[in-house]
Protein backbone atom coordinates (compact mmCIF):
# COMPACT_ATOMS: atom_id res chain seq x y z
CA UNK A 1 0.00 0.00 0.00
CA UNK A 2 1.25 4.17 -0.81
CA UNK A 3 0.97 5.81 2.24
CA UNK A 4 1.67 8.84 0.62
CA UNK A 5 1.95 11.45 3.15
CA UNK A 6 -0.68 14.07 1.83
CA UNK A 7 -3.04 12.11 4.62
CA UNK A 8 -5.21 10.75 1.85
CA UNK A 9 -6.13 6.74 2.39
CA UNK A 10 -3.59 4.27 1.31
CA UNK A 11 -3.78 2.99 -2.00
CA UNK A 12 -2.21 -0.37 -4.02
CA UNK A 13 0.32 0.92 -6.88
CA UNK A 14 3.75 -0.01 -7.90
CA UNK A 15 6.23 3.18 -7.11
CA UNK A 16 8.81 3.23 -9.89
CA UNK A 17 11.96 5.03 -9.54
CA UNK A 18 14.81 5.89 -11.73
CA UNK A 19 17.90 7.64 -10.48
CA UNK A 20 17.23 9.66 -7.85
CA UNK A 21 13.77 10.82 -8.61
CA UNK A 22 9.69 8.64 -8.31
CA UNK A 23 9.07 8.40 -12.10
CA UNK A 24 6.07 6.34 -11.88
CA UNK A 25 3.06 5.69 -9.18
CA UNK A 26 -0.18 3.88 -10.53
CA UNK A 27 -0.93 0.01 -10.96
CA UNK A 28 1.32 -2.44 -12.68
CA UNK A 29 4.21 -0.37 -13.61
CA UNK A 30 4.87 -1.28 -16.97
CA UNK A 31 8.53 -2.00 -16.69
CA UNK A 32 10.70 -3.93 -14.74
CA UNK A 33 13.46 -2.75 -12.30
CA UNK A 34 16.99 -3.87 -11.89
CA UNK A 35 16.19 -3.91 -8.22
CA UNK A 36 12.56 -4.76 -6.77
CA UNK A 37 11.06 -4.46 -3.45
CA UNK A 38 8.00 -6.56 -2.88
CA UNK A 39 6.02 -4.25 -0.60
CA UNK A 40 2.78 -6.62 -0.46
CA UNK A 41 0.42 -6.04 2.78
CA UNK A 42 3.16 -3.35 3.95
CA UNK A 43 2.88 0.51 3.43
CA UNK A 44 5.52 2.70 1.49
CA UNK A 45 5.66 6.22 1.91
CA UNK A 46 7.65 8.93 2.19
CA UNK A 47 10.90 9.33 3.94
CA UNK A 48 10.26 10.90 7.54
CA UNK A 49 11.93 14.54 7.92
CA UNK A 50 12.80 15.75 11.40
CA UNK A 51 12.80 19.39 12.19
CA UNK A 52 14.11 19.49 15.47
CA UNK A 53 17.90 17.78 16.09
CA UNK A 54 21.09 18.54 17.28
CA UNK A 55 23.44 16.58 15.17
CA UNK A 56 25.60 19.72 14.27
CA UNK A 57 28.95 17.77 15.61
CA UNK A 58 27.52 14.07 15.34
CA UNK A 59 27.68 14.61 11.05
CA UNK A 60 31.38 14.82 11.98
CA UNK A 61 31.96 11.40 13.09
CA UNK A 62 28.87 9.58 12.52
CA UNK A 63 27.90 9.04 8.81
CA UNK A 64 24.78 7.42 9.26
CA UNK A 65 22.87 9.79 11.51
CA UNK A 66 22.15 7.12 14.51
CA UNK A 67 19.91 6.76 15.55
CA UNK A 68 17.25 8.77 13.60
CA UNK A 69 18.14 6.59 10.82
CA UNK A 70 16.94 3.60 12.13
CA UNK A 71 13.52 5.07 12.45
CA UNK A 72 12.65 5.83 9.11
CA UNK A 73 14.35 9.56 9.14
CA UNK A 74 16.05 10.44 5.57
CA UNK A 75 16.00 14.32 6.27
CA UNK A 76 17.03 15.62 9.78
CA UNK A 77 17.41 19.82 10.46
CA UNK A 78 20.25 20.71 12.34
CA UNK A 79 21.43 23.99 14.21
CA UNK A 80 18.64 24.43 16.14
CA UNK A 81 18.33 26.03 19.36
CA UNK A 82 20.68 28.68 18.66
CA UNK A 83 23.77 26.68 18.37
CA UNK A 84 26.13 26.01 15.81
CA UNK A 85 29.34 25.27 15.06
CA UNK A 86 29.94 28.04 12.79
CA UNK A 87 30.45 31.01 12.48
CA UNK A 88 33.87 31.09 14.56
CA UNK A 89 36.81 32.60 14.18
CA UNK A 90 39.74 30.76 14.58
CA UNK A 91 41.01 30.95 18.78
CA UNK A 92 37.23 30.87 19.38
CA UNK A 93 36.69 27.54 18.95
CA UNK A 94 36.45 27.24 22.52
CA UNK A 95 33.65 29.62 22.79
CA UNK A 96 31.41 27.67 20.30
CA UNK A 97 32.03 24.36 22.34
CA UNK A 98 31.07 25.97 25.36
CA UNK A 99 27.59 26.75 24.24
CA UNK A 100 26.72 23.27 22.92
CA UNK A 101 28.29 21.39 25.40
CA UNK A 102 26.77 21.92 28.62
CA UNK A 103 23.03 23.13 26.51
CA UNK A 104 22.57 20.21 24.73
CA UNK A 105 25.20 17.72 26.94
CA UNK A 106 27.12 16.93 23.81
CA UNK A 107 30.81 15.60 25.36
CA UNK A 108 33.91 18.37 24.84
CA UNK A 109 36.02 15.34 24.37
CA UNK A 110 34.12 14.23 21.58
CA UNK A 111 33.98 17.88 19.77
CA UNK A 112 37.82 18.12 20.20
CA UNK A 113 38.76 14.47 19.02
CA UNK A 114 36.17 13.94 16.50
CA UNK A 115 35.49 17.39 14.53
CA UNK A 116 37.96 18.45 11.85
CA UNK A 117 37.57 22.56 11.98
CA UNK A 118 37.91 23.92 8.30
CA UNK A 119 36.29 26.84 8.49
CA UNK A 120 35.24 29.88 10.04
CA UNK A 121 32.24 31.63 8.21
CA UNK A 122 29.13 29.72 8.07
CA UNK A 123 29.04 29.18 4.09
CA UNK A 124 32.57 27.48 5.06
CA UNK A 125 31.11 25.22 7.39
CA UNK A 126 28.10 24.17 4.50
CA UNK A 127 30.73 23.38 2.31
CA UNK A 128 32.80 20.88 4.51
CA UNK A 129 29.20 19.61 6.22
CA UNK A 130 28.71 19.14 2.07
CA UNK A 131 31.54 16.93 1.78
CA UNK A 132 30.98 14.54 4.78
CA UNK A 133 29.67 11.38 3.72
CA UNK A 134 25.99 10.88 4.53
CA UNK A 135 23.24 8.31 4.55
CA UNK A 136 20.88 10.71 5.18
CA UNK A 137 20.03 14.09 3.96
CA UNK A 138 20.76 17.14 6.00
CA UNK A 139 19.72 20.83 6.24
CA UNK A 140 21.55 23.33 8.48
CA UNK A 141 20.31 26.73 10.22
CA UNK A 142 22.59 29.33 11.47
CA UNK A 143 22.14 29.84 15.52
CA UNK A 144 22.59 32.87 17.05
CA UNK A 145 24.70 32.06 19.95
CA UNK A 146 27.32 30.98 17.35
CA UNK A 147 26.55 34.06 15.06
CA UNK A 148 26.53 36.45 18.44
CA UNK A 149 30.08 35.29 19.63
CA UNK A 150 31.13 35.84 16.07
CA UNK A 151 30.32 39.27 15.90
CA UNK A 152 31.01 40.24 19.65
CA UNK A 153 33.62 37.40 20.79
CA UNK A 154 33.72 37.13 24.32
CA UNK A 155 31.64 40.10 24.80
CA UNK A 156 28.91 37.92 23.60
CA UNK A 157 28.48 36.36 26.98
CA UNK A 158 27.99 39.55 29.06
CA UNK A 159 26.84 42.55 27.02
CA UNK A 160 24.07 43.94 24.49
CA UNK A 161 24.95 44.25 21.06
CA UNK A 162 25.83 47.70 19.27
CA UNK A 163 24.77 48.55 16.16
CA UNK A 164 27.97 47.86 14.81
CA UNK A 165 27.78 44.32 16.63
CA UNK A 166 24.20 43.81 14.80
CA UNK A 167 25.11 44.53 11.67
CA UNK A 168 27.92 42.31 11.59
CA UNK A 169 25.85 39.45 12.62
CA UNK A 170 23.23 40.43 9.79
CA UNK A 171 26.17 40.74 7.39
CA UNK A 172 27.16 36.99 8.31
CA UNK A 173 23.36 35.78 8.95
CA UNK A 174 23.00 37.23 5.18
CA UNK A 175 25.61 35.54 3.36
CA UNK A 176 24.83 31.93 5.34
CA UNK A 177 20.88 32.37 3.88
CA UNK A 178 22.53 32.74 0.42
CA UNK A 179 24.91 29.87 0.85
CA UNK A 180 21.79 27.71 1.35
CA UNK A 181 20.90 27.92 5.08
CA UNK A 182 17.45 26.95 6.05
CA UNK A 183 16.69 29.75 8.71
CA UNK A 184 17.99 31.27 11.77
CA UNK A 185 17.80 30.29 15.33
CA UNK A 186 18.01 31.30 19.24
CA UNK A 187 17.20 30.63 22.56
CA UNK A 188 15.92 32.41 25.25
CA UNK A 189 15.37 29.66 28.06
CA UNK A 190 17.02 29.85 31.16
CA UNK A 191 17.86 26.47 31.05
CA UNK A 192 20.38 26.81 28.71
CA UNK A 193 23.64 27.90 29.84
CA UNK A 194 27.06 27.12 30.19
CA UNK A 195 29.30 25.12 32.19
CA UNK A 196 30.03 27.78 34.44
CA UNK A 197 26.47 28.58 35.21
CA UNK A 198 26.65 32.20 32.54
CA UNK A 199 23.94 32.07 29.79
CA UNK A 200 24.73 30.93 26.18
CA UNK A 201 25.38 33.94 24.21
CA UNK A 202 21.84 34.51 22.47
CA UNK A 203 20.06 34.80 26.23
CA UNK A 204 22.28 38.34 26.60
CA UNK A 205 20.45 39.97 23.62
CA UNK A 206 17.79 42.47 23.62
CA UNK A 207 14.72 41.48 21.71
CA UNK A 208 15.63 44.14 19.68
CA UNK A 209 18.43 42.23 18.43
CA UNK A 210 16.43 39.28 17.45
CA UNK A 211 14.01 41.39 15.55
CA UNK A 212 16.59 42.71 13.83
CA UNK A 213 18.02 39.40 12.77
CA UNK A 214 14.83 37.80 12.00
CA UNK A 215 14.18 40.93 9.99
CA UNK A 216 17.33 40.11 7.59
CA UNK A 217 15.61 36.42 7.01
CA UNK A 218 12.43 37.81 5.99
CA UNK A 219 14.42 40.26 3.69
CA UNK A 220 16.09 37.31 2.50
CA UNK A 221 12.28 36.48 1.56
CA UNK A 222 13.28 32.49 2.43
CA UNK A 223 14.36 31.11 5.74
CA UNK A 224 12.34 29.93 9.23
CA UNK A 225 13.05 31.58 12.42
CA UNK A 226 13.64 29.13 15.15
CA UNK A 227 13.41 29.43 18.76
CA UNK A 228 13.09 28.16 21.98
CA UNK A 229 10.67 29.54 24.68
CA UNK A 230 10.17 28.89 27.77
CA UNK A 231 6.37 28.41 28.97
CA UNK A 232 6.63 28.19 32.79
CA UNK A 233 5.44 31.64 33.90
CA UNK A 234 2.21 32.56 31.99
CA UNK A 235 2.72 36.35 32.03
CA UNK A 236 6.17 35.79 30.63
CA UNK A 237 5.54 33.39 28.58
CA UNK A 238 2.11 36.24 27.20
CA UNK A 239 5.01 39.07 26.99
CA UNK A 240 6.69 36.61 24.91
CA UNK A 241 3.98 35.14 22.24
CA UNK A 242 3.07 38.97 21.47
CA UNK A 243 6.50 39.45 20.46
CA UNK A 244 6.45 36.60 18.67
CA UNK A 245 3.27 37.51 16.93
CA UNK A 246 4.45 40.85 15.82
CA UNK A 247 7.67 39.14 14.66
CA UNK A 248 5.95 36.89 12.41
CA UNK A 249 3.12 39.01 10.91
CA UNK A 250 5.45 42.13 10.21
CA UNK A 251 8.63 39.92 8.47
CA UNK A 252 6.13 36.76 7.52
CA UNK A 253 8.83 34.81 8.44
CA UNK A 254 7.62 31.16 9.72
CA UNK A 255 8.24 31.12 13.53
CA UNK A 256 8.41 27.31 15.10
CA UNK A 257 9.20 26.27 18.60
CA UNK A 258 9.26 23.62 20.44
CA UNK A 259 5.79 22.89 22.49
CA UNK A 260 6.79 22.98 26.84
CA UNK A 261 4.45 21.22 29.25
CA UNK A 262 3.71 23.99 30.99
CA UNK A 263 0.73 26.05 29.79
CA UNK A 264 0.19 23.92 26.62
CA UNK A 265 -3.22 25.32 25.93
CA UNK A 266 -1.75 29.20 25.97
CA UNK A 267 1.24 27.86 23.38
CA UNK A 268 -1.87 26.50 21.20
CA UNK A 269 -3.64 29.53 21.47
CA UNK A 270 -0.68 31.46 20.35
CA UNK A 271 -0.46 29.39 17.11
CA UNK A 272 -4.13 30.05 16.25
CA UNK A 273 -4.06 33.27 16.90
CA UNK A 274 -0.66 33.79 14.22
CA UNK A 275 -2.65 31.75 11.89
CA UNK A 276 -5.93 34.50 12.43
CA UNK A 277 -3.63 37.21 11.38
CA UNK A 278 -1.92 35.76 8.14
CA UNK A 279 1.45 34.89 10.27
CA UNK A 280 2.69 31.42 10.61
CA UNK A 281 3.85 30.08 14.04
CA UNK A 282 4.00 26.27 14.30
CA UNK A 283 4.76 24.34 17.99
CA UNK A 284 6.93 21.18 17.42
CA UNK A 285 4.99 18.44 19.66
CA UNK A 286 6.25 14.93 20.69
CA UNK A 287 4.84 11.57 20.95
CA UNK A 288 6.43 10.46 24.06
CA UNK A 289 7.19 12.22 27.28
CA UNK A 290 10.91 13.21 27.82
CA UNK A 291 12.65 10.14 29.11
CA UNK A 292 15.71 9.99 31.81
CA UNK A 293 17.72 6.65 30.67
CA UNK A 294 20.88 5.21 32.54
CA UNK A 295 22.77 2.21 32.62
CA UNK A 296 26.06 1.46 34.79
CA UNK A 297 28.03 2.48 30.90
CA UNK A 298 26.37 6.10 31.67
CA UNK A 299 27.28 8.32 34.71
CA UNK A 300 25.10 7.65 37.37
CA UNK A 301 23.88 9.85 40.43
CA UNK A 302 25.16 7.20 42.63
CA UNK A 303 29.03 8.28 41.46
CA UNK A 304 28.90 11.61 43.07
CA UNK A 305 29.40 9.54 46.29
CA UNK A 306 33.18 8.40 47.27
CA UNK A 307 32.47 5.02 48.05
CA UNK A 308 30.68 4.52 44.40
CA UNK A 309 33.58 7.07 42.86
CA UNK A 310 36.33 4.74 43.34
CA UNK A 311 34.39 1.56 41.72
CA UNK A 312 33.16 3.81 38.83
CA UNK A 313 36.12 4.93 37.62
CA UNK A 314 38.23 1.61 36.94
CA UNK A 315 37.07 0.10 33.41
CA UNK A 316 34.08 -1.73 33.12
CA UNK A 317 35.94 -5.61 34.02
CA UNK A 318 37.22 -4.36 36.72
CA UNK A 319 33.90 -2.86 37.78
CA UNK A 320 32.13 -6.17 37.04
CA UNK A 321 35.13 -7.95 39.29
CA UNK A 322 34.16 -5.31 42.44
CA UNK A 323 30.66 -5.16 42.23
CA UNK A 324 30.56 -9.27 42.13
CA UNK A 325 32.64 -8.41 45.59
CA UNK A 326 30.13 -9.06 48.39
CA UNK A 327 32.10 -6.67 50.80
CA UNK A 328 32.38 -4.51 47.93
CA UNK A 329 28.79 -4.58 46.91
CA UNK A 330 27.62 -4.18 50.69
CA UNK A 331 29.62 -0.69 50.96
CA UNK A 332 28.16 1.06 47.70
CA UNK A 333 24.30 -0.41 48.32
CA UNK A 334 24.74 1.03 52.04
CA UNK A 335 25.73 4.24 50.99
CA UNK A 336 23.65 4.71 47.85
CA UNK A 337 20.81 3.38 50.40
CA UNK A 338 21.68 6.37 53.17
CA UNK A 339 21.75 9.14 50.56
CA UNK A 340 19.05 8.15 48.33
CA UNK A 341 17.01 8.11 51.89
CA UNK A 342 18.13 11.94 52.70
CA UNK A 343 17.77 12.60 49.12
CA UNK A 344 21.78 13.71 48.34
CA UNK A 345 21.56 11.90 45.36
CA UNK A 346 20.26 14.66 42.79
CA UNK A 347 21.78 18.08 42.00
CA UNK A 348 19.03 20.80 41.90
CA UNK A 349 21.23 23.15 40.43
CA UNK A 350 21.85 20.71 36.98
CA UNK A 351 19.37 20.53 34.43
CA UNK A 352 20.89 17.18 33.04
CA UNK A 353 19.07 14.27 33.88
CA UNK A 354 21.93 12.51 34.44
CA UNK A 355 22.29 14.59 37.65
CA UNK A 356 19.04 13.46 39.17
CA UNK A 357 18.55 10.53 40.68
CA UNK A 358 14.61 9.49 39.82
CA UNK A 359 12.38 7.82 42.98
CA UNK A 360 12.73 3.61 42.38
CA UNK A 361 9.09 3.44 42.30
CA UNK A 362 9.35 5.08 38.66
CA UNK A 363 12.28 3.99 37.42
CA UNK A 364 11.69 1.39 34.84
CA UNK A 365 13.76 -2.19 34.22
CA UNK A 366 13.56 -1.06 30.39
CA UNK A 367 12.71 -4.65 28.74
CA UNK A 368 10.45 -3.05 26.01
CA UNK A 369 10.39 0.39 24.61
CA UNK A 370 7.14 1.14 24.89
CA UNK A 371 5.28 -1.72 26.18
CA UNK A 372 4.85 -1.28 30.10
CA UNK A 373 7.72 -2.50 31.98
CA UNK A 374 8.49 -3.57 35.83
CA UNK A 375 9.67 -0.95 38.08
CA UNK A 376 13.12 -1.25 39.76
CA UNK A 377 11.18 -1.40 42.81
CA UNK A 378 8.41 -4.05 41.47
CA UNK A 379 11.62 -6.45 40.59
CA UNK A 380 12.98 -5.75 43.52
CA UNK A 381 10.10 -6.51 45.70
CA UNK A 382 10.14 -9.98 44.00
CA UNK A 383 13.58 -11.33 44.48
CA UNK A 384 13.44 -9.73 47.90
CA UNK A 385 16.62 -7.47 47.87
CA UNK A 386 16.89 -3.66 47.90
CA UNK A 387 16.19 -1.13 45.05
CA UNK A 388 20.24 -0.45 44.35
CA UNK A 389 21.12 -4.63 45.33
CA UNK A 390 18.47 -4.60 42.53
CA UNK A 391 19.93 -2.41 40.18
CA UNK A 392 23.43 -3.52 40.92
CA UNK A 393 22.23 -7.63 40.07
CA UNK A 394 20.54 -6.26 36.81
CA UNK A 395 24.08 -4.39 35.89
CA UNK A 396 26.39 -7.61 36.80
CA UNK A 397 24.05 -10.22 35.23
CA UNK A 398 23.80 -8.34 31.91
CA UNK A 399 27.57 -7.10 31.88
CA UNK A 400 26.23 -3.63 31.86
CA UNK A 401 23.62 -3.91 29.36
CA UNK A 402 20.56 -3.57 31.38
CA UNK A 403 19.31 -0.56 30.88
CA UNK A 404 16.73 1.96 33.24
CA UNK A 405 14.63 4.42 32.28
CA UNK A 406 12.11 7.11 33.61
CA UNK A 407 9.66 8.44 31.42
CA UNK A 408 8.32 11.88 32.91
CA UNK A 409 6.82 15.46 32.07
CA UNK A 410 4.39 15.12 29.91
CA UNK A 411 0.78 13.67 30.49
CA UNK A 412 -0.52 11.54 27.28
CA UNK A 413 -3.67 13.81 27.11
CA UNK A 414 -1.28 16.84 26.56
CA UNK A 415 0.81 14.65 23.70
CA UNK A 416 -2.75 13.64 22.14
CA UNK A 417 -3.43 17.41 22.52
CA UNK A 418 -0.58 19.07 21.22
CA UNK A 419 0.07 16.11 18.05
CA UNK A 420 -3.33 16.94 17.23
CA UNK A 421 -3.67 20.95 17.10
CA UNK A 422 -3.58 21.70 13.68
CA UNK A 423 -0.58 24.05 13.73
CA UNK A 424 2.09 21.41 15.35
CA UNK A 425 4.14 19.46 13.47
CA UNK A 426 5.52 16.03 15.62
CA UNK A 427 8.79 16.44 15.76
CA UNK A 428 11.70 17.48 18.16
CA UNK A 429 13.43 14.68 18.56
CA UNK A 430 16.63 16.70 19.96
CA UNK A 431 17.79 13.34 18.09
CA UNK A 432 22.45 14.22 19.02
CA UNK A 433 21.75 16.16 21.81
CA UNK A 434 21.95 14.68 25.52
CA UNK A 435 23.18 11.59 23.60
CA UNK A 436 23.53 9.52 26.87
CA UNK A 437 20.76 10.57 28.84
CA UNK A 438 17.60 11.03 26.67
CA UNK A 439 15.80 8.96 24.12
CA UNK A 440 14.46 10.75 21.26
CA UNK A 441 15.26 9.22 18.02
CA UNK A 442 12.25 6.65 18.42
CA UNK A 443 9.64 9.43 18.49
CA UNK A 444 8.47 8.87 14.83
CA UNK A 445 8.35 5.12 15.59
CA UNK A 446 6.70 5.48 18.53
CA UNK A 447 3.36 7.09 16.89
CA UNK A 448 3.44 4.23 14.26
CA UNK A 449 3.27 1.73 16.83
CA UNK A 450 2.09 3.26 20.12
CA UNK A 451 -0.26 6.59 19.19
CA UNK A 452 -1.11 4.62 15.72
CA UNK A 453 -1.35 0.72 16.21
CA UNK A 454 -1.89 0.54 19.53
CA UNK A 455 -4.37 3.65 20.61
CA UNK A 456 -5.59 3.80 17.47
CA UNK A 457 -5.85 7.60 17.77
CA UNK A 458 -4.60 8.08 14.96
CA UNK A 459 -5.24 7.03 11.28
CA UNK A 460 -2.09 5.25 9.51
CA UNK A 461 -2.01 7.97 6.63
CA UNK A 462 -2.45 11.09 9.28
CA UNK A 463 0.41 9.69 11.04
CA UNK A 464 2.46 9.39 7.99
CA UNK A 465 1.47 12.94 6.76
CA UNK A 466 2.54 14.15 10.52
CA UNK A 467 6.18 12.61 9.69
CA UNK A 468 6.75 13.60 5.96
CA UNK A 469 4.19 16.09 4.12
CA UNK A 470 4.29 18.16 7.41
CA UNK A 471 7.14 18.88 8.29
CA UNK A 472 8.37 19.34 4.44
CA UNK A 473 6.02 21.76 4.38
CA UNK A 474 7.14 23.74 7.98
CA UNK A 475 10.68 23.88 6.97
CA UNK A 476 9.83 24.88 3.29
CA UNK A 477 11.61 21.66 1.55
CA UNK A 478 10.82 20.65 -1.53
CA UNK A 479 10.51 17.70 -3.50
CA UNK A 480 9.79 15.81 -0.28
CA UNK A 481 7.68 14.48 1.79
CA UNK A 482 4.97 13.24 -0.93
CA UNK A 483 5.26 9.99 -2.76
CA UNK A 484 4.31 11.70 -6.36
CA UNK A 485 5.73 11.56 -9.80
CA UNK A 486 8.59 13.97 -9.72
CA UNK A 487 9.60 14.10 -6.19
CA UNK A 488 12.96 12.77 -4.73
CA UNK A 489 12.63 8.65 -3.96
CA UNK A 490 13.23 9.64 -0.19
CA UNK A 491 11.07 6.34 1.06
CA UNK A 492 10.43 3.83 3.59
CA UNK A 493 9.04 0.45 2.96
CA UNK A 494 7.60 -1.01 6.63
CA UNK A 495 5.09 -3.02 7.98
CA UNK A 496 2.85 -0.89 10.05
CA UNK A 497 1.72 -4.48 12.21
CA UNK A 498 5.42 -4.47 13.56
CA UNK A 499 7.15 -0.91 13.21
CA UNK A 500 8.62 -0.04 16.51
CA UNK A 501 11.51 1.50 18.45
CA UNK A 502 13.83 -1.13 20.16
CA UNK A 503 14.99 -1.43 23.69
CA UNK A 504 17.54 0.73 23.88
CA UNK A 505 21.20 0.16 24.57
CA UNK A 506 24.38 2.10 25.46
CA UNK A 507 27.71 1.91 23.61
CA UNK A 508 31.17 3.83 24.53
CA UNK A 509 31.80 4.76 21.00
CA UNK A 510 32.32 8.41 20.42
CA UNK A 511 34.95 10.17 19.46
CA UNK A 512 36.94 9.96 23.11
CA UNK A 513 34.87 6.75 24.18
CA UNK A 514 32.03 8.62 25.53
CA UNK A 515 28.64 6.74 26.00
CA UNK A 516 25.41 6.94 23.66
CA UNK A 517 22.53 5.80 23.62
CA UNK A 518 21.81 3.61 20.62
CA UNK A 519 18.08 2.39 19.82
CA UNK A 520 17.22 0.33 16.88
CA UNK A 521 14.45 -0.49 15.26
CA UNK A 522 11.64 -3.32 14.04
CA UNK A 523 9.30 -3.39 10.92
CA UNK A 524 11.61 -0.87 8.68
CA UNK A 525 12.01 -2.98 6.09
CA UNK A 526 13.53 -0.77 3.81
CA UNK A 527 14.82 3.18 3.56
CA UNK A 528 15.35 4.53 0.41
CA UNK A 529 17.38 7.77 -0.20
CA UNK A 530 17.04 9.34 -3.76
CA UNK A 531 17.16 6.24 -5.24
CA UNK A 532 19.35 3.94 -3.18
CA UNK A 533 18.48 1.54 -0.61
CA UNK A 534 20.12 2.83 2.51
CA UNK A 535 19.15 0.52 4.95
CA UNK A 536 17.62 -2.87 5.44
CA UNK A 537 15.99 -4.29 8.09
CA UNK A 538 17.80 -1.70 10.36
CA UNK A 539 21.31 -2.60 8.49
CA UNK A 540 23.29 0.29 6.57
CA UNK A 541 23.64 -1.04 2.64
CA UNK A 542 27.14 0.65 2.65
CA UNK A 543 24.98 3.61 0.66
CA UNK A 544 25.93 6.74 1.30
CA UNK A 545 23.66 9.46 -0.86
CA UNK A 546 22.95 11.52 2.03
CA UNK A 547 23.49 15.41 0.56
CA UNK A 548 23.34 18.41 2.14
CA UNK A 549 20.00 20.29 1.16
CA UNK A 550 20.93 24.00 0.97
CA UNK A 551 17.19 26.09 1.12
CA UNK A 552 16.45 27.65 -2.76
CA UNK A 553 14.23 30.73 -3.48
CA UNK A 554 12.15 28.97 -5.23
ZN1 LIG B 1 16.97 21.74 20.77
Amino acid sequence: MVVDGSGGAPFRADVGVRGDRIVFVGPRAKERGAREIDADGLAVSPGFIDGHTHMDAQAFWDPLGASSCWHGITTVVYGNCGFTLAPVRDGERELVVANLENAEDIPRESMEAGIDWRWQTFREYMDVVDGLPKAINHIVQIGHSALRTWAMGERAFSEKATPEDVEGMATELRDALAAGAYGFTTSTIDNHHLKDGRPVASRIAGWDEIEALVGVVGDHGAGGFGVTVDSKDPDAFARNAQQLLDLAISTRVPVTFGLRRWHLQDQLELLDRAAGHGGRIFGQSRSEPFSHIMSFKTPLPFDRLPEWRDVRSQPIDAQLRLLRDHDVRQRLVASAEAAYASDQLSNKASVHPQDQMPAFSELQVMRHAIKRNPMVTDLAGERGVSPVELMIDLAVESDFEQVFGRFTGWADQDLRTAMKHRHTVMTFSDSGAHISSILGASIQTRLLADWVRERQEFTLEEAVRMLTFVPARAWGIPERGLVREGMIADLNVFDPATIAPGVPVVELDLPAGAPRIKQKATGILATVLAGAETFSNGEHSGALPGRLLRRSLF
